[in-house]
Protein backbone atom coordinates (compact mmCIF):
# COMPACT_ATOMS: atom_id res chain seq x y z
CA UNK A 1 0.00 0.00 0.00
CA UNK A 2 1.37 3.24 -1.04
CA UNK A 3 1.93 5.32 2.45
CA UNK A 4 1.59 8.32 0.28
CA UNK A 5 -1.77 7.70 -0.17
CA UNK A 6 -2.41 8.49 3.41
CA UNK A 7 0.27 10.85 4.41
CA UNK A 8 0.43 12.50 1.39
CA UNK A 9 1.55 16.54 0.83
CA UNK A 10 -2.14 17.62 2.72
CA UNK A 11 -1.16 15.74 5.66
CA UNK A 12 2.05 16.54 5.85
CA UNK A 13 1.50 20.54 4.95
CA UNK A 14 -1.26 20.20 7.64
CA UNK A 15 1.30 19.19 10.40
CA UNK A 16 3.59 21.64 8.79
CA UNK A 17 1.52 24.70 9.84
CA UNK A 18 0.11 22.77 13.35
CA UNK A 19 3.88 22.80 14.68
CA UNK A 20 4.97 26.08 15.02
CA UNK A 21 2.93 26.33 18.11
CA UNK A 22 4.66 23.54 19.85
CA UNK A 23 7.84 22.72 18.15
CA UNK A 24 8.81 26.29 17.35
CA UNK A 25 12.50 25.13 16.63
CA UNK A 26 10.75 22.68 13.93
CA UNK A 27 10.85 25.73 11.05
CA UNK A 28 13.12 24.44 8.61
CA UNK A 29 13.44 20.61 7.59
CA UNK A 30 17.35 20.02 6.64
CA UNK A 31 18.77 17.24 4.18
CA UNK A 32 20.82 14.83 5.81
CA UNK A 33 23.25 16.55 3.37
CA UNK A 34 22.77 20.27 4.79
CA UNK A 35 22.87 19.41 8.15
CA UNK A 36 26.03 16.91 7.82
CA UNK A 37 27.46 20.39 5.63
CA UNK A 38 26.56 22.81 8.79
CA UNK A 39 28.02 20.41 11.31
CA UNK A 40 31.24 20.26 9.43
CA UNK A 41 31.51 24.50 9.11
CA UNK A 42 32.38 23.52 13.05
CA UNK A 43 35.25 21.11 12.82
CA UNK A 44 39.07 21.49 11.85
CA UNK A 45 41.48 18.69 11.91
CA UNK A 46 43.42 18.22 15.03
CA UNK A 47 47.20 19.21 15.53
CA UNK A 48 49.76 16.35 15.08
CA UNK A 49 52.28 14.42 17.52
CA UNK A 50 54.59 11.71 17.44
CA UNK A 51 52.55 8.54 17.71
CA UNK A 52 54.41 5.52 18.55
CA UNK A 53 53.68 3.11 15.45
CA UNK A 54 51.36 0.54 16.31
CA UNK A 55 49.11 3.28 18.07
CA UNK A 56 49.11 5.17 14.95
CA UNK A 57 47.20 2.48 13.31
CA UNK A 58 44.24 4.21 11.46
CA UNK A 59 45.72 8.01 11.84
CA UNK A 60 46.89 10.58 8.99
CA UNK A 61 50.43 10.75 8.44
CA UNK A 62 51.17 14.68 8.23
CA UNK A 63 54.81 14.73 6.70
CA UNK A 64 56.40 12.72 4.30
CA UNK A 65 57.56 9.39 5.08
CA UNK A 66 61.13 9.71 3.82
CA UNK A 67 63.72 6.42 3.41
CA UNK A 68 67.01 7.13 4.89
CA UNK A 69 68.09 3.73 3.45
CA UNK A 70 67.36 0.81 0.83
CA UNK A 71 65.56 -1.86 1.88
CA UNK A 72 66.75 -4.33 1.70
CA UNK A 73 69.88 -2.67 2.15
CA UNK A 74 72.43 -4.54 0.01
CA UNK A 75 71.22 -7.34 -2.90
CA UNK A 76 70.58 -10.82 -1.02
CA UNK A 77 69.37 -14.10 -2.08
CA UNK A 78 65.72 -14.66 -2.85
CA UNK A 79 66.16 -18.63 -2.22
CA UNK A 80 68.31 -21.48 -0.31
CA UNK A 81 71.08 -22.52 -2.68
CA UNK A 82 74.66 -21.49 -4.43
CA UNK A 83 75.64 -18.77 -5.04
CA UNK A 84 77.41 -18.55 -8.89
CA UNK A 85 78.88 -16.76 -11.81
CA UNK A 86 76.56 -17.68 -14.38
CA UNK A 87 79.61 -18.22 -16.68
CA UNK A 88 80.71 -21.24 -14.88
CA UNK A 89 77.34 -22.66 -14.83
CA UNK A 90 76.16 -21.87 -18.40
CA UNK A 91 76.77 -25.71 -19.61
CA UNK A 92 74.91 -27.13 -16.81
CA UNK A 93 72.18 -29.88 -16.89
CA UNK A 94 70.17 -32.41 -15.63
CA UNK A 95 72.44 -34.80 -17.49
CA UNK A 96 75.82 -33.24 -16.76
CA UNK A 97 75.92 -31.25 -14.04
CA UNK A 98 78.89 -28.84 -13.32
CA UNK A 99 80.95 -29.88 -10.00
CA UNK A 100 82.21 -26.48 -8.16
CA UNK A 101 84.05 -26.08 -5.09
CA UNK A 102 82.08 -24.53 -2.06
CA UNK A 103 84.48 -22.49 -0.68
CA UNK A 104 81.57 -21.23 2.46
CA UNK A 105 78.41 -20.49 3.59
CA UNK A 106 76.65 -17.31 4.36
CA UNK A 107 73.26 -17.29 6.19
CA UNK A 108 70.67 -14.61 6.58
CA UNK A 109 72.17 -11.72 9.03
CA UNK A 110 75.72 -12.15 8.15
CA UNK A 111 77.59 -9.08 7.11
CA UNK A 112 78.68 -8.86 3.33
CA UNK A 113 82.22 -9.70 2.40
CA UNK A 114 82.35 -13.57 0.94
CA UNK A 115 83.72 -13.84 -2.39
CA UNK A 116 82.89 -16.12 -5.20
CA UNK A 117 86.34 -16.36 -7.28
CA UNK A 118 85.81 -18.05 -10.60
CA UNK A 119 84.40 -21.77 -11.14
CA UNK A 120 83.83 -22.00 -7.19
CA UNK A 121 80.63 -21.06 -5.40
CA UNK A 122 79.29 -20.44 -1.71
CA UNK A 123 76.49 -22.28 -0.39
CA UNK A 124 74.24 -19.16 0.77
CA UNK A 125 70.31 -18.97 2.72
CA UNK A 126 67.72 -16.93 1.64
CA UNK A 127 68.18 -12.97 2.86
CA UNK A 128 71.86 -13.73 2.95
CA UNK A 129 73.97 -10.87 1.36
CA UNK A 130 75.11 -12.13 -2.36
CA UNK A 131 78.90 -12.30 -2.39
CA UNK A 132 81.17 -10.39 -4.63
CA UNK A 133 82.03 -11.70 -7.36
CA UNK A 134 78.34 -13.68 -7.72
CA UNK A 135 75.54 -12.91 -9.86
CA UNK A 136 73.25 -15.79 -9.89
CA UNK A 137 71.91 -17.83 -6.91
CA UNK A 138 70.87 -21.55 -8.09
CA UNK A 139 68.33 -23.37 -5.74
CA UNK A 140 69.32 -26.34 -3.95
CA UNK A 141 66.56 -28.15 -5.60
CA UNK A 142 68.53 -27.82 -9.34
CA UNK A 143 71.46 -29.10 -7.31
CA UNK A 144 72.84 -32.77 -6.50
CA UNK A 145 72.47 -31.42 -2.26
CA UNK A 146 69.86 -33.57 -1.37
CA UNK A 147 71.84 -36.86 -3.21
CA UNK A 148 74.92 -35.91 -1.09
CA UNK A 149 73.55 -35.28 1.70
CA UNK A 150 71.42 -38.70 1.85
CA UNK A 151 74.87 -40.44 1.08
CA UNK A 152 77.83 -40.85 3.46
CA UNK A 153 80.26 -40.99 1.17
CA UNK A 154 79.71 -38.22 -1.03
CA UNK A 155 81.79 -35.13 -0.49
CA UNK A 156 80.67 -32.29 1.18
CA UNK A 157 83.31 -29.61 -0.44
CA UNK A 158 81.95 -30.35 -3.92
CA UNK A 159 78.28 -29.48 -5.05
CA UNK A 160 77.03 -30.90 -8.90
CA UNK A 161 74.64 -27.36 -10.68
CA UNK A 162 72.49 -28.99 -12.60
CA UNK A 163 70.60 -25.88 -13.86
CA UNK A 164 72.08 -23.14 -16.52
CA UNK A 165 71.58 -19.60 -13.92
CA UNK A 166 71.19 -16.10 -15.88
CA UNK A 167 72.61 -13.46 -14.40
CA UNK A 168 70.12 -11.83 -11.70
CA UNK A 169 68.67 -15.18 -10.85
CA UNK A 170 67.39 -15.39 -7.91
CA UNK A 171 68.60 -12.36 -6.49
CA UNK A 172 67.10 -9.28 -4.73
CA UNK A 173 68.26 -6.40 -5.55
CA UNK A 174 69.67 -3.65 -3.18
CA UNK A 175 66.30 -1.19 -2.70
CA UNK A 176 64.61 -3.57 -5.08
CA UNK A 177 61.33 -2.33 -2.53
CA UNK A 178 62.53 1.09 -1.37
CA UNK A 179 65.74 3.48 -2.34
CA UNK A 180 67.05 5.72 0.08
CA UNK A 181 65.80 8.97 -0.63
CA UNK A 182 62.64 7.78 -1.91
CA UNK A 183 59.37 9.34 -0.16
CA UNK A 184 57.68 6.15 0.49
CA UNK A 185 54.89 7.45 2.56
CA UNK A 186 53.21 10.67 1.35
CA UNK A 187 52.21 13.24 3.97
CA UNK A 188 47.78 12.69 3.97
CA UNK A 189 48.46 8.35 3.81
CA UNK A 190 46.53 6.74 6.71
CA UNK A 191 48.33 4.18 8.30
CA UNK A 192 46.75 0.58 7.22
CA UNK A 193 48.86 -2.61 8.67
CA UNK A 194 50.75 -2.06 5.60
CA UNK A 195 52.26 1.19 5.86
CA UNK A 196 52.62 0.40 9.43
CA UNK A 197 54.64 -2.39 7.88
CA UNK A 198 56.49 0.14 5.63
CA UNK A 199 57.51 2.43 8.51
CA UNK A 200 59.03 -0.81 10.75
CA UNK A 201 61.02 -1.41 7.65
CA UNK A 202 62.71 1.90 8.07
CA UNK A 203 63.52 1.52 11.54
CA UNK A 204 61.64 4.25 12.89
CA UNK A 205 59.73 3.50 16.27
CA UNK A 206 57.38 6.90 16.09
CA UNK A 207 55.15 8.45 13.27
CA UNK A 208 53.95 11.64 12.96
CA UNK A 209 50.18 12.29 12.43
CA UNK A 210 46.94 14.17 13.69
CA UNK A 211 46.40 12.12 16.66
CA UNK A 212 42.63 10.84 17.75
CA UNK A 213 39.68 12.78 18.77
CA UNK A 214 38.27 12.56 22.33
CA UNK A 215 34.53 12.44 22.32
CA UNK A 216 32.85 13.10 25.38
CA UNK A 217 29.25 10.90 25.77
CA UNK A 218 26.59 12.22 28.20
CA UNK A 219 23.59 10.37 28.05
CA UNK A 220 20.19 12.85 29.59
CA UNK A 221 16.99 11.15 31.19
CA UNK A 222 15.77 10.68 34.82
CA UNK A 223 15.07 7.10 33.43
CA UNK A 224 18.25 5.36 33.03
CA UNK A 225 20.69 3.85 34.95
CA UNK A 226 23.82 2.19 34.31
CA UNK A 227 24.38 -1.34 33.22
CA UNK A 228 25.81 -3.34 36.21
CA UNK A 229 23.60 -1.02 38.78
CA UNK A 230 20.56 -3.42 39.90
CA UNK A 231 17.28 -2.85 37.49
CA UNK A 232 14.43 -0.86 38.54
CA UNK A 233 10.52 -0.09 38.00
CA UNK A 234 10.79 2.90 35.76
CA UNK A 235 14.27 2.90 35.06
CA UNK A 236 15.93 1.43 31.41
CA UNK A 237 19.66 1.20 30.96
CA UNK A 238 21.85 3.52 29.47
CA UNK A 239 22.80 1.50 25.98
CA UNK A 240 23.20 4.82 24.33
CA UNK A 241 26.28 5.71 25.68
CA UNK A 242 27.81 2.21 24.98
CA UNK A 243 26.94 1.97 21.49
CA UNK A 244 28.17 5.76 20.79
CA UNK A 245 31.25 4.84 22.53
CA UNK A 246 31.83 1.80 20.38
CA UNK A 247 30.87 3.63 17.13
CA UNK A 248 33.27 5.94 18.61
CA UNK A 249 35.85 3.83 19.13
CA UNK A 250 35.22 1.75 15.66
CA UNK A 251 36.07 5.21 14.07
CA UNK A 252 39.34 5.64 15.47
CA UNK A 253 38.66 8.17 18.01
CA UNK A 254 38.66 8.02 21.88
CA UNK A 255 35.30 7.32 23.63
CA UNK A 256 34.74 9.22 27.16
CA UNK A 257 31.49 8.08 28.39
CA UNK A 258 31.28 10.68 31.33
CA UNK A 259 27.91 9.63 32.47
CA UNK A 260 24.06 10.18 33.11
CA UNK A 261 22.76 13.47 33.17
CA UNK A 262 19.55 13.52 35.27
CA UNK A 263 17.03 16.24 33.39
CA UNK A 264 18.20 19.20 35.72
CA UNK A 265 20.10 22.39 34.95
CA UNK A 266 22.63 21.40 37.61
CA UNK A 267 23.44 17.88 37.01
CA UNK A 268 23.90 18.29 32.98
CA UNK A 269 26.18 21.54 33.94
CA UNK A 270 28.01 19.00 36.09
CA UNK A 271 28.68 17.03 33.66
CA UNK A 272 29.19 19.04 30.76
CA UNK A 273 31.95 21.01 32.52
CA UNK A 274 33.52 17.65 33.06
CA UNK A 275 33.57 17.23 29.38
CA UNK A 276 34.82 20.22 27.98
CA UNK A 277 37.72 20.03 29.95
CA UNK A 278 39.37 17.40 27.09
CA UNK A 279 36.38 16.61 24.94
CA UNK A 280 37.17 17.78 21.01
CA UNK A 281 33.78 16.91 20.23
CA UNK A 282 30.12 16.25 23.12
CA UNK A 283 28.30 14.24 22.23
CA UNK A 284 24.61 14.31 24.39
CA UNK A 285 21.75 12.02 23.79
CA UNK A 286 17.99 12.29 24.35
CA UNK A 287 16.81 15.44 25.43
CA UNK A 288 16.39 17.50 21.79
CA UNK A 289 12.59 15.93 21.04
CA UNK A 290 9.86 17.76 21.50
CA UNK A 291 8.46 18.48 25.50
CA UNK A 292 11.59 17.61 27.46
CA UNK A 293 14.61 19.35 25.58
CA UNK A 294 13.77 22.45 27.62
CA UNK A 295 17.01 21.66 30.02
CA UNK A 296 19.39 20.60 27.32
CA UNK A 297 18.60 23.86 25.11
CA UNK A 298 18.62 26.11 27.69
CA UNK A 299 21.82 24.58 29.58
CA UNK A 300 23.34 24.69 25.79
CA UNK A 301 22.14 28.35 25.34
CA UNK A 302 23.94 29.69 28.49
CA UNK A 303 27.33 28.04 27.76
CA UNK A 304 27.76 28.42 24.27
CA UNK A 305 25.53 28.20 20.92
CA UNK A 306 22.71 25.68 20.46
CA UNK A 307 20.25 25.16 17.25
CA UNK A 308 17.85 22.20 17.38
CA UNK A 309 16.87 21.19 13.71
CA UNK A 310 14.59 18.91 12.43
CA UNK A 311 16.14 16.54 9.52
CA UNK A 312 14.23 14.88 7.19
CA UNK A 313 15.40 11.49 7.71
CA UNK A 314 13.81 8.77 9.61
CA UNK A 315 15.29 7.79 12.27
CA UNK A 316 16.44 10.81 14.09
CA UNK A 317 14.65 13.36 12.93
CA UNK A 318 15.71 15.84 15.74
CA UNK A 319 18.61 16.89 16.12
CA UNK A 320 20.95 19.59 18.12
CA UNK A 321 24.06 20.97 16.74
CA UNK A 322 25.92 23.71 18.97
CA UNK A 323 28.98 24.40 20.22
CA UNK A 324 29.85 25.29 23.95
CA UNK A 325 32.76 27.49 25.37
CA UNK A 326 35.08 26.61 27.60
CA UNK A 327 36.68 28.95 29.90
CA UNK A 328 40.13 28.82 28.51
CA UNK A 329 38.57 30.88 25.33
CA UNK A 330 37.82 27.18 23.45
CA UNK A 331 34.29 26.70 21.49
CA UNK A 332 33.68 22.95 21.77
CA UNK A 333 31.52 21.14 19.22
CA UNK A 334 28.68 19.38 20.22
CA UNK A 335 26.27 16.91 18.72
CA UNK A 336 23.12 16.36 20.49
CA UNK A 337 21.10 13.19 19.50
CA UNK A 338 18.14 12.26 19.99
CA UNK A 339 17.17 9.51 22.64
CA UNK A 340 15.86 6.47 21.18
CA UNK A 341 18.59 4.07 20.47
CA UNK A 342 18.37 3.46 17.16
CA UNK A 343 17.98 7.56 16.16
CA UNK A 344 21.12 8.14 18.37
CA UNK A 345 23.09 5.53 16.66
CA UNK A 346 21.56 6.14 12.68
CA UNK A 347 22.28 10.03 13.49
CA UNK A 348 26.10 8.99 14.67
CA UNK A 349 26.98 7.32 12.27
CA UNK A 350 25.47 10.14 9.57
CA UNK A 351 26.93 12.74 11.66
CA UNK A 352 29.29 11.93 14.16
CA UNK A 353 31.50 10.18 11.90
CA UNK A 354 31.81 12.60 9.27
CA UNK A 355 33.03 14.85 11.78
CA UNK A 356 35.48 12.32 13.34
CA UNK A 357 36.72 11.41 9.80
CA UNK A 358 37.53 15.64 8.94
CA UNK A 359 39.00 16.32 13.01
CA UNK A 360 40.95 13.41 11.80
CA UNK A 361 42.43 14.77 8.21
CA UNK A 362 40.56 12.19 6.48
CA UNK A 363 38.62 12.72 3.42
CA UNK A 364 34.91 13.19 3.47
CA UNK A 365 33.77 9.59 1.83
CA UNK A 366 30.26 7.59 2.17
CA UNK A 367 29.98 4.42 3.72
CA UNK A 368 30.31 1.46 0.77
CA UNK A 369 27.10 1.11 -0.57
CA UNK A 370 25.54 -1.76 -2.59
CA UNK A 371 22.49 -2.25 -4.71
CA UNK A 372 20.78 -5.08 -3.48
CA UNK A 373 17.35 -6.62 -3.73
CA UNK A 374 14.56 -6.15 -1.12
CA UNK A 375 13.58 -8.85 0.76
CA UNK A 376 11.03 -6.96 2.59
CA UNK A 377 9.12 -3.52 1.93
CA UNK A 378 10.47 -0.38 3.02
CA UNK A 379 7.47 2.16 3.61
CA UNK A 380 8.19 5.73 3.67
CA UNK A 381 5.29 7.45 6.14
CA UNK A 382 6.20 10.71 5.57
CA UNK A 383 8.50 12.27 2.94
CA UNK A 384 11.85 11.88 5.18
CA UNK A 385 14.61 9.68 3.79
CA UNK A 386 14.32 6.34 5.79
CA UNK A 387 17.59 4.53 6.67
CA UNK A 388 15.83 0.40 6.91
CA UNK A 389 18.15 -1.91 9.01
CA UNK A 390 18.61 -4.52 6.66
CA UNK A 391 21.17 -7.67 6.52
CA UNK A 392 22.55 -7.92 3.41
CA UNK A 393 23.54 -11.64 2.31
CA UNK A 394 24.36 -13.18 -0.87
CA UNK A 395 21.95 -15.96 -2.25
CA UNK A 396 23.02 -19.52 -3.82
CA UNK A 397 23.82 -17.27 -7.16
CA UNK A 398 25.33 -14.50 -5.63
CA UNK A 399 22.78 -11.78 -5.91
CA UNK A 400 23.03 -9.38 -3.13
CA UNK A 401 19.41 -9.56 -1.02
CA UNK A 402 18.66 -7.30 1.57
CA UNK A 403 16.29 -8.80 4.70
CA UNK A 404 14.80 -6.62 7.10
CA UNK A 405 16.57 -6.79 10.29
CA UNK A 406 13.43 -6.96 12.60
CA UNK A 407 11.55 -4.40 13.93
CA UNK A 408 11.99 -0.88 12.54
CA UNK A 409 11.07 0.75 15.83
CA UNK A 410 13.39 3.62 16.60
CA UNK A 411 13.67 2.17 19.83
CA UNK A 412 14.39 -1.54 18.30
CA UNK A 413 18.18 -1.65 18.93
CA UNK A 414 18.47 -5.59 18.52
CA UNK A 415 17.59 -4.60 14.74
CA UNK A 416 20.77 -2.55 14.52
CA UNK A 417 22.41 -5.56 15.96
CA UNK A 418 21.55 -8.07 13.03
CA UNK A 419 21.93 -4.84 10.81
CA UNK A 420 25.08 -5.21 8.54
CA UNK A 421 23.39 -2.23 6.50
CA UNK A 422 21.08 0.80 6.43
CA UNK A 423 18.51 0.62 3.09
CA UNK A 424 17.81 3.94 1.91
CA UNK A 425 14.12 4.94 0.25
CA UNK A 426 14.63 8.43 -1.08
CA UNK A 427 12.48 11.03 1.21
CA UNK A 428 10.45 11.43 -2.01
CA UNK A 429 9.61 7.83 -3.14
CA UNK A 430 6.64 6.37 -0.37
CA UNK A 431 7.66 2.62 -0.65
CA UNK A 432 9.90 0.15 -2.05
CA UNK A 433 8.39 -3.33 -2.84
CA UNK A 434 10.26 -6.57 -2.22
CA UNK A 435 11.96 -7.61 -5.82
CA UNK A 436 12.86 -4.26 -6.31
CA UNK A 437 16.77 -2.61 -6.14
CA UNK A 438 17.59 -0.25 -3.14
CA UNK A 439 20.69 1.08 -2.35
CA UNK A 440 21.99 0.07 1.05
CA UNK A 441 24.85 1.96 3.17
CA UNK A 442 27.04 -0.59 4.69
CA UNK A 443 27.68 -0.23 8.46
CA UNK A 444 31.47 -1.58 7.88
CA UNK A 445 32.77 -3.23 4.93
CA UNK A 446 30.82 -6.28 3.78
CA UNK A 447 31.78 -9.59 4.73
CA UNK A 448 34.43 -11.21 1.96
CA UNK A 449 31.09 -14.02 1.15
CA UNK A 450 29.49 -10.54 0.31
CA UNK A 451 32.55 -8.53 -1.57
CA UNK A 452 32.73 -10.14 -4.81
CA UNK A 453 28.86 -9.84 -5.69
CA UNK A 454 29.07 -6.17 -3.75
CA UNK A 455 31.90 -5.07 -6.38
CA UNK A 456 29.57 -5.76 -9.36
CA UNK A 457 26.89 -4.37 -7.96
CA UNK A 458 28.45 -1.34 -6.71
CA UNK A 459 27.32 2.52 -7.55
CA UNK A 460 28.33 5.64 -6.66
CA UNK A 461 25.04 7.44 -4.14
CA UNK A 462 22.74 9.41 -5.78
P1 LIG B 1 13.89 11.41 24.51
O1 LIG B 1 14.75 11.84 23.37
O2 LIG B 1 14.36 11.93 25.81
O3 LIG B 1 12.46 11.69 24.24
O4 LIG B 1 14.03 9.84 24.60
C1 LIG B 1 13.47 9.00 23.63
C2 LIG B 1 13.51 7.56 24.08
O5 LIG B 1 14.84 7.14 24.18
C3 LIG B 1 12.90 7.32 25.46
O6 LIG B 1 12.18 6.11 25.41
C4 LIG B 1 14.11 7.21 26.35
O7 LIG B 1 13.84 6.46 27.49
C5 LIG B 1 15.10 6.54 25.44
N1 LIG B 1 16.45 6.85 25.85
C6 LIG B 1 16.93 8.06 26.13
N2 LIG B 1 18.22 8.01 26.49
C7 LIG B 1 18.58 6.72 26.41
C8 LIG B 1 19.81 6.03 26.65
N3 LIG B 1 20.91 6.68 27.05
N4 LIG B 1 19.83 4.70 26.48
C9 LIG B 1 18.72 4.04 26.08
N5 LIG B 1 17.55 4.63 25.83
C10 LIG B 1 17.45 5.96 26.00
MG1 LIG C 1 13.91 12.10 27.86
Amino acid sequence: MDARRHHGHHGRHRQHQDRPHRHHYDAEMLSVEEARERILGHFSQLPAADVPLLDAIGLTLVSDLVSGLDVPPHDNSAMDGYAVRAVDVATASESSPVSLPVKSTVAAGDAPGATVDPATVVRIMTGAPIPDGADAVVPFEDTDELERRANADAATDVIGIKLAAEPGDNIRPAGEDIMSGEVVLPAGTEITPGALGVAASLGVTTVPVIRRPIVAIISTGDELIEPGQPAQLGKIYNSNAYSIAALTRSYGAIPDIVGIAQDTVDSLVALLQRAMQSADMIVTSAGVSKGDYDVVKDVLAQHGRIALWSVRMRPAKPLAFGTLNTQDGRKVPHLGLPGNPVSAAVAFEQFGLAAIRKMMGKPAVDRPAVVATLDDDVHNHDGRRVYARVHVYANASGELRAASAGNQSSGAMTAMARANGLAICPHDVASISSGNKVRVEMLGWPSDDLLASALHNATTPS
